[in-house]
């Protein structure tokens, strides 16, 4: 037994899958929120301190405060995070541990790096490096434009730190304070007039929320700036949440040119972990001003918060689909909500939650209706194919709008969400057809790679010689992905200098660094991609837009696939045309009186979202109902039923919540496990909370008798189906 008079008895959560703290005892009085050390079984585990007891049934083992002048994780950060994990149904410990860096979940102490600033000296001013030397005169530039901070200068050039210091030893440059004096801005553009309208609408104190709804070109990045230079100038913080594949090097550059002195932190998942985690401090210690992140930049401490970007809020990588499933669009509102700053939301195809919230008036919106640099829209067509020839996949006209436009010398894109060479393999006797051992999913053929590969799990084998049923040597490829599309460009267009662009060929930020240049420095004439190629990305030169395979997205089984389509069409068909030339889309399908194709072709999103909104309301759907889902997966089928089932029968029935009966998920089987769900819906929060939490404290009892090979989970505001 332990008491206070010796000790102080902390509460702390632990990164274990416990809906519960851990009693340990502290040598002296530790603030909540305090990282401490603890022995958890075998392992030194790091504890976050969440309460104090006066007295423990238990003997308690100590807890050892981590030495490394961090201060206690901020109380309204620890709001945020029980909140998120309250309302995706999370246990707290865990919650807490997704939404801390790396280095703050180890029980070692964490010592920030110093980030210096530099500028100039005068003999510094009188030196120029060599010409030749690209990197190096551009590094210069920045330190003659502004103070610049040695993380940014990284930025610059990968070896920018070597650099620094050389050119200090050489008194070529100094260190300047920590803080700026004032905020310097680079280069910027005069706003068109509708850009100044857009950006005099919008609200500058206060919660509230504002879709700033602008076509693909329009000028909504520029609007960010804005106003995030107006938040900075004001001495408060300004946080950006971008989709996960739009963090690339270049949108990264046009903040660090806008703010050359302004310390950014940059935060995502595929960063080095000591880099997110530098960035994660610099922000909660008010160090960075600026903070760029992809949706887990949502957990970042700012304490002089003023002001919330989010870029594509549309976009379903904001939401984490494991462990904690967080919305992190919603987070954001929720922060700016408590934080009572202004939020704005950008898209040019809002998801159809936030335009119900405008359309009722509780978010304001203001539209951007043309593009910043008066390019006229792109001039969308759909390519009837149910009675032409495809070759390869490729129809005639699209074949010849691509010869046009190569001799024209400009350059076009072919857009098709297929890596890989062909998303099947088949046998052209028996009908066998590849497939992948542990998921319900056919495999996709690698040509070059010589592979078979599955897209879900990340299993691959060789390609077969013959068929494993019937010998038959002759296996046939079924349908198109980039790399066969790419063989046929080659085909088609002899001579035509074609890229492709996915994941097996653009795999990190150097390789895409590399592309971009070749684009620019016009040694492409015809990209091949994937949705990689659709987002956040530039290329003056850029006239045809040729999208391919699209259809399916009109026969999915999940409800938001046409919104979803409607999206990326939007997206690339926005990659097309720029001031001096007027840019051609070009849709191959079988339905081109589809209204989502007919929405398109007007560029008519709010007449899209409105016929949506419709069917949705029709058939209660979000955002005219809310969900969770439960799943359950275990290596047999009939078990994950089970227990869905159990629990289906355990629930009481609660007015206006509807419960539906276990299906089998659409991909039964995925990574060797079998799955089942079940969808729970209601037109109101309140109810729906009450059944959720029937649901959580039910679930862990009825899922006990199967053992640890069930397992099961909720998703809050499910995006998938
Ligand atoms: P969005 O974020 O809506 O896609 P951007 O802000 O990226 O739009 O602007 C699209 C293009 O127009 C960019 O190349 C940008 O540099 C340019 N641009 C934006 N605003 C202006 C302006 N006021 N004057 C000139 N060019 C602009
Ligand atoms: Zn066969
Ligand atoms: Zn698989």
């Amino acid at each position: 037994m332990t008491d206070a008079s010796s000790n102080t008895i902390i509460r702390v959560a632990l990164d274990v899958p416990l809906d519960r703290t851990f009693d340990y005892a502290a040598p002296g009085p530790l603030a909540i929120g305090s990282r401490v050390s603890v022995g958890f079984g075998p392992r030194q585990m790091v504890g976050i301190v969440l309460g104090h007891a006066t007295h423990s049934e238990f003997d308690l083992k100590p807890a050892r405060p981590i030495e490394d002048m961090l201060p206690p994780l901020p109380d309204d950060w620890l709001v945020l995070v029980r909140f998120a994990a309250d309302y995706y149904a999370c246990a707290p410990g865990p919650a807490l541990f997704t939404a801390l860096p790396p280095a703050l979940r180890t029980p070692r102490p964490f010592i920030p790096a110093r980030d210096p600033q530099y500028r100039l000296t005068p003999a510094g001013r009188d030196w120029q490096p060599p010409r030749r030397a690209a990197r190096q005169c551009e590094l210069h530039a920045a330190l003659a434009a502004s103070p610049l901070a040695r993380s940014s200068a990284r930025a610059i050039a990968a070896d920018a730190g070597r650099r620094l210091d050389d050119w200090l030893a050489a008194g070529w440059i100094e260190e300047v304070d920590d803080q700026p004096a004032a905020l310097t801005l680079g280069p910027l553009p005069a706003l068109t007039p509708a850009q100044q309208q857009a950006l005099d609408q919008l609200p500058r104190d206060g919660f509230s929320p504002t879709l700033l709804f602008g076509i693909t070109g329009s000028g909504k990045t520029e609007i960010y700036l804005r106003r995030i230079a107006e938040t900075l100038a004001a001495g408060r913080q300004a946080r950006v949440l971008v989709p996960g594949i739009n963090l690339k090097p270049q949108l990264e550059s046009r903040f660090r040119a806008r703010f050359p002195n302004t310390v950014i932190a940059c935060l995502n998942s595929s960063q080095p972990e000591r880099a997110r985690s530098e960035a994660w401090v610099a922000a909660w210690q008010g160090r960075a001003r600026l903070v760029i992140g992809t949706r887990l930049g949502v957990f970042a401490p700012l304490p002089e918060l003023g002001l919330i970007v989010v870029d594509e809020e549309h976009d379903a990588s904001f939401k984490q689909q494991d462990g904690l499933r967080y919305s992190a669009r919603d987070l954001a509102i929720w922060r700016a909500h408590r934080a009572g700053v202004p939020i704005l939301l950008g898209s040019a195809t809002p998801s159809l939650e936030s335009w119900r919230h405008a359309d009722a008036g509780r978010y304001g919106r203001v539209e951007l209706a043309e593009r910043a640099t008066g390019a006229a829209l792109p001039a969308i067509h759909l390519i009837d194919i149910r009675r032409l020839p495809l070759d390869d996949g490729l129809s005639v006209p699209a074949i010849e709008a691509l010869a046009r436009c190569r001799d024209k010398g400009e350059v076009s894109l072919v857009y098709l969400n297929r890596r890989g060479y062909s998303p099947a393999l088949s046998c052209t006797d028996c009908g066998w057809i590849a497939g992948c051992p542990s998921c319900s999913a056919k495999l996709v053929l690698h040509l070059r790679e010589r592979q078979l590969r599955c897209h879900h799990c990340g299993h691959h084998q060789p390609v077969p010689h013959a068929c494993p049923d019937c010998g038959n040597p002759d296996l046939k490829p079924l349908g198109q992905g980039t790399q066969r599309v790419e063989a046929a460009l080659t085909r088609v267009l002899p001579g035509a200098r074609i890229r492709r662009i996915d994941r097996d060929t653009v795999s990190h930020r150097d390789a895409w660094a590399e592309v971009y240049q070749a684009i620019h420095d016009g040694e492409v004439d015809v990209l091949v991609g994937t949705q990689m190629l659709a987002k956040g990305h530039d290329f003056p030169t850029l006239s045809l837009v040729v999208a391919l395979n699209t259809d399916g997205g009109l026969y999915s089984a999940d409800f938001r696939a046409s919104e979803t389509l409607f999206s990326q069409l939007m997206q690339v068909a926005g990659r097309a045309g720029r001031a001096e030339r007027p840019g051609t889309v070009l849709v191959q399908t079988q339905l081109p009186e589809h209204p989502l194709y007919q929405a398109l072709c007007r560029h008519d999103y709010p007449g899209f979202a409105a016929t949506l909104l419709d069917e949705r309301k029709q058939t209660d759907m979000p955002p005219y109902c809310h969900q969770f889902v439960v799943r359950a997966d275990s290596e047999k089928l009939a078990d994950a039923r089970a227990v869905l089932g159990a629990l289906v029968a355990a629930l009481p029935a609660i007015d206006g919540v509807c419960v539906y009966d276990p299906i089998t998920a659409s991909m039964v089987r995925l990574e060797g496990r079998e799955r089942a769900q079940v969808l729970v819906q209601s037109a109101q929060r309140g109810p729906l909370r009450r059944m959720l939490a029937e649901l959580t404290a039910q679930a862990p009892v009825l899922a006990k008798p199967y053992g640890r090979h069930l397992r099961w989970s909720v998703d809050v505001d499910p995006l998938e189906l």
